[in-house]
């Protein structure tokens, strides 16, 4: 009889190890709690318009490079459609109006940059051979078993980002604009590894797309693979219990009273969600403790833009405004200043399109800004929150118009999600934006192990490893190891792209 393998969230990590299990032999089933998966892929429609809610840009997905290669594995890309950002400038920064770029490659990037900071310009290949190094230091990340350098991940999982950047430049300008996409991991001053931002820079940097009508293709796409390999995915199935005998985890039970036997469980849910559901001595409260007061990153406020039709050029590129000189501290705002930075995109619904119906901008908004609405129901949270999420709106639209003064009128209407809607549709604790955040000045224990200290229940998802789509499919291997080893599906994965 095949092992049963409950896993609990079909967000990319739960469906993600659905595959690899899946494919490898295991009967599989995912429990979703929302009607639709994709957590964090999710998109939705509003008067016929599509919006993305929580992948709008993916990176290194070029044939032979590494995120191509895993949605080769798990059998993403034969259904899924991806359009590449503008290679010349994927990325456009706006710091108070002054403009800076990112062109894709290294010798593009190195020469873009070296324009406008041309005394820079060794530093910049230095910078960008460092970071190269780094990203490549893990064996999960090249997939590559051959290239592993511990020594070299672990010093810069220990230095802060600002730290080495100020060893490499003397220019302050540039330092700034080099981490003009710390809204990408939610990067704090002094505290967010440097490694953090060499993976996520390389891995757009590498090649930057997004997802033809939409992020939601790449969950429809697991689920069908899941499927496929004869798995199965319920939805509107919310796991309530996970119950356990004097050694394991036994079955969980689904909120109704149904009960799934399992073999094996995995949670890709947010840890502090995960205590919630085990009642049992195996989790000791010194294990509970900690995963309920891990430090968890910024949350974000959203507004979905719907452009009036012929109206809004599609802009082949992201932008990022700063309302400031440099792209830090935006976490840290009071009443009057917010917001101090915005991220806007538009949802890419064909190759070369001319205008785009949908657009989003993102903006850091922490969680006690609307904790007082904790508890109530989507859509039922009462007139204040309207009113609070509507000024919101409108000041997070002006500040986008101050760099590109035409979007207003390109504007039918618009939509707003808080952090407290990421809580209630992801579980993911404080609305958080990229969930646990990492710090070096608490080392490791602001880990979170995949293993957990029951034997036969795991964890997935993006908080054992990183977020994004890179970071959690690595991690779905860290998780499926336990199963099949590390080495057997970086083979699995090579034999895929053979
Ligand atoms: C605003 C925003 C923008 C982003 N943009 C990008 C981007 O452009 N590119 C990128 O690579 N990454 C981006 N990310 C990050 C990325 O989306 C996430 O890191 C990733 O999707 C997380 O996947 P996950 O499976 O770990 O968690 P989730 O997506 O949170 O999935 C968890 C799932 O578990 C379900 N669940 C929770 N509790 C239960 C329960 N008790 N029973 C059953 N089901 C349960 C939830 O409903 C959810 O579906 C963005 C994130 C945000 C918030």
């Amino acid at each position: 009889m095949n092992k049963k393998c409950v896993i609990i969230g079909g967000g990319l990590g739960g469906l993600a190890c659905g595959v690899i299990l899946a494919k490898n032999g295991y009967n599989v089933t995912v429990l979703e709690q929302n009607y639709q998966t994709g957590g964090c892929l999710q998109c939705f429609y509003r008067k016929g318009t599509k919006f993305e809610t929580g992948m709008h840009f993916i990176g290194s997905a070029l044939p032979q490079q590494n995120l191509h290669k895993l949605l080769n594995y798990l059998e993403v890309t034969e259904n899924v459609r991806l359009n590449q950002l503008d290679p010349e400038h994927y990325e456009v920064f706006s710091f108070k109006g002054d403009r800076f770029e990112f062109a894709t490659g290294r010798e593009a990037f190195i020469e873009n940059l070296s324009g406008q900071f041309p005394h820079e310009k060794d530093n910049i290949a230095r910078y960008y051979d460092l970071v190269m190094k780094i990203s490549n230091a893990s064996s999960l990340h090249s997939l590559d078993p051959a290239h592993n350098d511990v020594a070299l991940s672990t010093k810069y999982q220990l230095c802060s980002i600002n730290e080495v950047l100020d060893s490499i430049f003397s220019d302050e300008m540039l330092k700034n604009v080099i981490c003009g996409e710390n809204p990408l991991f939610a990067a704090e001053r002094n505290k967010t590894p440097f490694s953090s931002h060499a993976f996520i820079f390389d891995f757009y940097n590498q090649s930057a797309f997004r997802v033809q009508g939409g992020s939601d293709a790449i969950s429809t796409s697991l689920l069908n693979t899941i499927n496929k390999y004869g798995g199965t995915v319920l939805t509107r199935s919310k796991v309530t219990k996970i119950h356990c005998n004097e050694s394991k985890a036994t079955s969980v039970e689904i909120e109704g009273g149904n009960v799934i036997d399992a073999d094996f469980v995995i949670a890709g849910i947010h840890p502090a969600r995960l205590i919630e559901l085990v009642d049992s001595h195996l989790m000791r409260p010194a294990f509970r403790k900690r995963m309920s007061s891990l430090p968890e990153t910024v949350g974000c406020f959203s507004t979905y833009l719907k452009f009036k039709p012929g109206k809004q050029p599609y802009y082949n590129y992201n932008i990022y405004g700063y309302d400031q000189m440099s792209p830090w501290n935006c976490e840290i705002y009071s009443k009057d200043n917010w917001p101090r930075g915005y991220l806007y995109m538009h949802l890419n619904e064909q190759p070369h399109q001319q205008w785009t119906s949908s657009g989003v901008i993102l903006s850091y908004m922490n969680f006690e800004d609307v904790a007082q609405w904790r508890g109530t129901r989507v859509g039922h949270r009462g007139e204040d929150y309207e009113q609070f999420k509507l000024e919101k709106a409108e000041r997070l639209i002006d500040l986008v118009a101050r760099d590109l003064p035409e979007l207003k009128d390109s504007i039918e209407c618009y939509y707003t999600s808080t952090p407290l809607t990421y809580l209630d549709y992801t579980g993911t604790e404080a609305g958080a934006m990229y969930g646990v955040a990492k710090d070096i000045n608490l080392g490791m224990s602001s880990r979170v192990h995949h293993r957990t200290k029951i034997p036969n229940l795991l964890l997935t998802g993006q908080n054992i490893n990183s977020h994004g789509i890179l970071g959690v499919l690595v991690g779905s291997i860290v998780t499926c190891s336990e199963f099949l080893s590390e080495n057997e599906i970086l083979k699995q994965i090579r034999e895929a792209n053979e």
